[in-house]
C-alpha cells in the first residue's frame, strides 16, 4: 500500500484519517519516520499554517504527505479565536478554559454563529492541493455533553438542538469538518490512482 506521511504527532488523528482513506493509504506520522523536527505554525491564516507544516515535511523527506489545520471562526467576534483557537486561553492548550474563555466573550452577544473550518495541504507527487472542509453552528449558552474534544461541549451544529459532544463519534464523523475535507481529499486521492 502506498504511503501518506501525515504531518502531525497526532496517532488518534492519523487513525480517524486511515478509515476515511479506506485502505487506499497507509497514512504515517511524523512519529513513525523519526520526524522530530519541531515545525513552528507562524502563519496569519489556516492555509498558510498547513502549508507550512506540508512543505516542512516534503522539504525533509520528499515523499507524499499531507498537513491540516482547523480553526473556529465565530461571527460576532470578527472571526475569533481563528488561527489561534488551540491556544485561545493559552499556551497549555486546555479545552475547558478555551470553552470558558469562549463562553465569556459570547456572555452578551445575540448572534451566537459560529463554524468550524479545516483545511488540508497536500503534496503529491511534488504538487500542493488544497481541500477545505466547514461545518455552520451556533455556540451553545453552556457547556453540554462529554463526547469528543476541544469544543464540541459548546458547538451546535446547524440543524441540531445538541453539541457535537452530544454525539456519538460516528454521529460527529458524518458531519464534521474534517471529514468533509478529508472526503474530498479522497475522492482526489481516489481520481490519481484510477
Ligand atoms: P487542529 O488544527 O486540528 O489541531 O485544531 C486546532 C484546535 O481546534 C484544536 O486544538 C481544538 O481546540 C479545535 N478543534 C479542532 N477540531 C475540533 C473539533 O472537531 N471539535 C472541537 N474542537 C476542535
Amino acid at each position: 500500500m502506498p504511503k501518506l506521511i501525515f504531518a502531525s504527532h497526532n496517532t488518534h488523528k492519523a487513525k480517524e484519517i486511515s478509515s476515511i482513506l479506506q485502505g487506499l493509504f497507509e497514512v504515517v506520522t511524523l512519529n513513525e519516520i523519526g520526524f522530530t523536527e519541531e515545525i513552528i505554525e507562524s502563519g496569519s491564516t489556516l492555509e498558510e499554517n498547513a502549508a507550512i507544516k506540508a512543505n516542512a515535511v516534503y522539504a525533509a523527506t520528499q515523499l507524499n504527505c499531507f498537513a491540516d489545520d482547523t480553526g473556529l471562526l465565530v461571527a460576532a467576534l470578527d472571526g475569533a479565536p481563528g488561527v489561534h483557537t488551540a491556544r485561545y486561553a493559552g499556551p497549555a492548550r486546555d479545552a475547558e478554559q478555551n470553552n470558558n474563555k469562549l463562553l465569556l466573550h459570547m456572555k452578551d452577544k445575540e448572534n451566537r454563529e459560529a463554524r468550524f473550518v479545516s483545511i488540508i495541504h497536500l503534496i503529491y507527487e511534488g504538487k500542493s492541493y488544497g481541500f477545505e472542509g466547514v461545518l455552520q453552528g451556533t455556540i451553545s449558552a453552556d457547556p453540554m455533553g462529554s463526547e469528543g474534544f476541544g469544543y464540541d461541549p459548546i458547538f451546535i451544529p446547524l440543524g441540531f438542538d445538541r453539541t457535537l459532544a452530544q454525539m456519538s463519534l460516528q454521529e460527529k464523523n458524518s458531519l464534521s469538518h474534517r471529514a468533509i475535507a478529508f472526503q474530498k481529499m479522497l475522492e482526489f486521492l481516489k481520481e490519481k490512482l484510477a
